[in-house]
């Protein structure tokens, strides 16, 4: 007898734990990805929210999986469950991907490594460059990060007065004081200061917008309302990607400005993730010919 199909005794689970869950991608593209090299892992979502987490990362860590993700609204509960963390996910406070590195358990967030990976992929390196980034919830706070730990010189965040402004206070404080080892000055303005909106963008190379707005069900709308504010040799990006070309970006494109959006930045959260799982370069072409 042999064993036939992907599956056999020696298949490694990777795992997702969110919820809702129904609607991720993650589970077909890295099922994608590990079929097309011939890589013996299987992918599944489990529907964990945080009252569950403990005991699924327990029964994770028993069963000796290679790793897993984990998303909303797991993304900041996990952290006292995990051994160690990487500079990702310690200066974010957030793990969208883990990693058994032998039986020790590393988080990472590979959401802002994405983000960074997909503008180089563009042409577009942050190394020395001034960002105008709004926002600072789930996808603007590892950008911010990530672009600090990646060689941004300057960043200047714009946040609105919600629940979220703690968040852009405490981002900008990390990386001023506390990531010792990076050169990048941090700022925080609020989101309502359009003059200074304005002359932060005049002085950066890359704007991007790392809100919701621009998003179903918000598609109708811009974070910037007006386009003099943008000029042609500026890079807007934008963490949004359903619309593939969101209000922003098409403004930013009547310009005249290099336009990159979020479908990128999330194909490549998965790739890095898939990387640090297998030390394999995820085939990104194919799953975005196949998937997009
Ligand atoms: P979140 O709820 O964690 O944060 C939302 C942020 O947007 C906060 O900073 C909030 O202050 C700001 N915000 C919300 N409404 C605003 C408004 N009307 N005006 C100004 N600021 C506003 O959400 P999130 O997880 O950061 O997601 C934000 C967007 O990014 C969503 O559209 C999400 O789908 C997208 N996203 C994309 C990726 C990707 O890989 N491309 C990854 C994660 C999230």
């Amino acid at each position: 007898m042999k064993s036939v199909g992907r599956i056999n005794g020696k298949t490694q689970l990777i795992g997702l734990l969110a919820t809702p869950i129904g609607h991720s991608l993650s589970p077909s593209m890295h099922n994608m990805a590990f079929k097309k090299l011939g890589l013996n892992y299987a992918y599944l979502a489990f529907e964990v929210g945080n009252d569950s987490l403990e005991d699924a990362i327990k029964g994770l860590r028993a069963l000796n999986v290679k790793g897993f993700n984990v998303s909303m609204p797991n993304k900041t509960k996990i952290l006292p469950f995990l051994d160690e963390l990487a500079d990702s996910a310690k200066f974010s406070g957030a793990v969208n991907t883990v990693v058994n590195d032998n039986g020790v358990l590393v988080g990472h967030s590979t959401d802002g490594m994405g983000y960074i990976r997909n503008l180089k992929e563009h042409g577009v390196d942050i190394t020395g460059k001034k960002m105008t980034l709004i926002g600072s919830g789930g996808a603007a706070t590892p950008i911010a990060i990530q672009a600090a730990l990646e060689g941004l010189e300057e960043l200047t965040i714009f946040a609105r007065h919600d629940e979220f402004y703690s968040k852009a206070v405490e981002n900008v404080k990390i990386i001023n004081e506390e990531m010792k080892h990076v050169s990048c000055k941090a700022k925080l303005y609020s989101l309502e200061d359009t003059d200074m909106l304005r002359e932060e963008i005049r002085t950066s190379d890359i704007l991007t917008n790392g809100t919701g707005v621009g998003m179903k069900p918000l598609e109708e709308f811009s974070i910037i309302e007006d386009i003099s504010m943008l000029r042609p040799d500026l890079i807007v990006t934008d963490v949004v990607y359903m619309p593939m070309r969101s209000k922003l970006l098409e403004q930013a494109e009547s310009i005249g400005c290099h336009t990159i959006n979020g479908i990128g930045m999330m194909i490549w959260q998965g790739a890095m993730a898939f990387e640090l799982w297998t030390g394999k370069e995820m085939p990104v072409e194919y799953i975005k010919e196949q998937m997009f």
